[in-house]
């Protein structure tokens, strides 16, 4: 039989669904005490005081010394335990494979980085993902059990009801790989797998906490364009898991795509695509990889080259005036930029992106857009990917409440 539209819920469901909310409020505003806790969370004193038991019994939270006083008894401070938990983040970029080890606090405790194998098959690729996790694990000293599990961030689109990646440009042989599967046997842990935008959305709203609660659009640039979309605290995934793949909408101009459409904005904002930009600009032979032409070309602009000022300039505008369009649609008035593509010239394409937003937005006045660079930088792939595990684990969400 379907399912309604809506299921009822039952009480251990909210109970859940409480603990995650005050686990939540502890961790977004690093000490706390029960008080104020129960004032940010609107729950009762009595429930809040047993949650917080419960949690400081099961080693998430603990007392951390005393609040100055207000001339009454001191309040309690209370603060998450970073140790408690720690999960292993991926992310797998055509160029180069990112690990990350992070605390339940988000704190990010070690990181690793290798140059894809040059056999990027998929075999290979999950091998080299699986050695990445073992090192990081092992490195840490951390206790097997104290290990969440393994969130993976590869490149858009995916097929999330069957954990397949679709068919990440620059990766060729790459068609419907069943990638979560193989690294988690490889791996010997969970493993959850996500587009990098959305992990690294969530990554930003894990790690920057107060600064980062509400609803926001994340623009991530790495060698491709992704959205992640956050609406009031909860990540928008769509009906496939595939919101925000901003890369492949048109976006005005007829330059071929290496998805075999035309006009698409990774033609014109891709790393690859600004690379040839640049060649064309300053007729230079291709020579070198992608990534490292890249890096070049935005060490000059950043050094004040006019001619790699203004591609990256150009590019820069196309993507505003996009996310401009993902603005209008989705009434946000924040849009954080992120990801490896900003290194160096994190100003330059963030002050461009704002000036088409806030010329291009409808009503200003009433919804200011805020756009600014993300807190996490280059690694926002790999820390995203551990959000994903503890943001499962640990965040209150609405799907808890509605069912399994
Ligand atoms: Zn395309």
């Amino acid at each position: 039989m379907a399912k309604a539209s809506w299921q009822g819920t039952n009480l251990p469901r909210v109970g859940g669904f409480n603990r995650a909310v005050v686990l939540d409020a502890i961790r977004q505003h690093g000490e706390v005490s029960r008080v104020e806790l129960a004032q940010r969370t609107g729950l009762t004193a009595q429930t809040m005081s047993n949650i917080v038991r419960a949690l400081i019994d099961d080693g998430l939270v603990t007392e951390n010394g005393h609040a100055p006083s207000t001339g009454g008894k001191r309040r309690v401070l209370l603060k998450v335990v970073p140790d408690a938990y720690s999960a292993v983040g991926l992310h797998l970029d055509p160029e180069r494979i990112t690990g990350v080890l992070l605390d339940l606090a988000g704190g990010v405790r070690l990181r690793s980085r290798r140059r894809v194998p040059d056999d990027a098959s998929p075999a290979a690729m999950a091998a080299a993902l699986a050695r990445t996790c073992h090192q990081l694990v092992r490195r840490s000293g951390i206790a097997d059990d104290r290990v969440l599990g393994v969130g993976l961030a590869v490149p858009g689109p995916l097929d999330a009801a069957h954990r397949r990646v679709l068919a990440p440009p620059n990766l060729t042989g790459w068609e419907e790989v069943a990638l979560a599967d193989i690294v988690e046997e490889r791996a010997g842990l969970p493993v959850v797998m996500d587009n990098d935008a959305t992990a690294a959305a969530i990554g930003e709203r894990w790690a920057g906490c107060a600064d980062r609660a509400g609803s926001f659009v994340y623009v991530y640039l790495g060698s491709g364009v992704g959205v992640g979309v956050v609406l009031g605290d909860q990540v928008h995934r769509g009906v496939s898991n595939n919101a925000g793949e901003i890369g492949h909408v048109h976006s005005g101009g007829g330059r071929e795509c290496h998805c075999g459409k035309r006009g698409c904005l990774e033609a014109y904002c891709s790393m690859r695509a600004i690379v040839a930009d640049w060649r064309a600009a300053t007729r230079q032979p291709g020579e070198g990889s992608v990534a490292e032409t890249y890096e070049q070309l935005c060490r000059q602009a950043a050094d004040g080259d006019a001619t790699a000022a203004r591609v990256l300039r150009v590019a820069a505008t196309r993507l505003g005036h996009a996310v401009a369009s993902v603005v209008s649609v989705l009434d946000v008035d924040r849009v954080v930029l992120g990801g490896p593509a900003l290194r160096h010239v994190a100003e330059l394409v963030r002050s461009r992106v704002a000036k088409v937003v806030e010329a291009q937005v409808w009503a200003p006045k009433i919804r200011p857009v805020r756009v600014e660079t993300a807190l996490i930088g280059e690694d926002a792939g790999a820390v995203g990917a551990a959000s994903l595990v503890l943001d499962r684990a640990y965040s209150p969400r609405v799907a808890t409440l509605l069912g399994p």
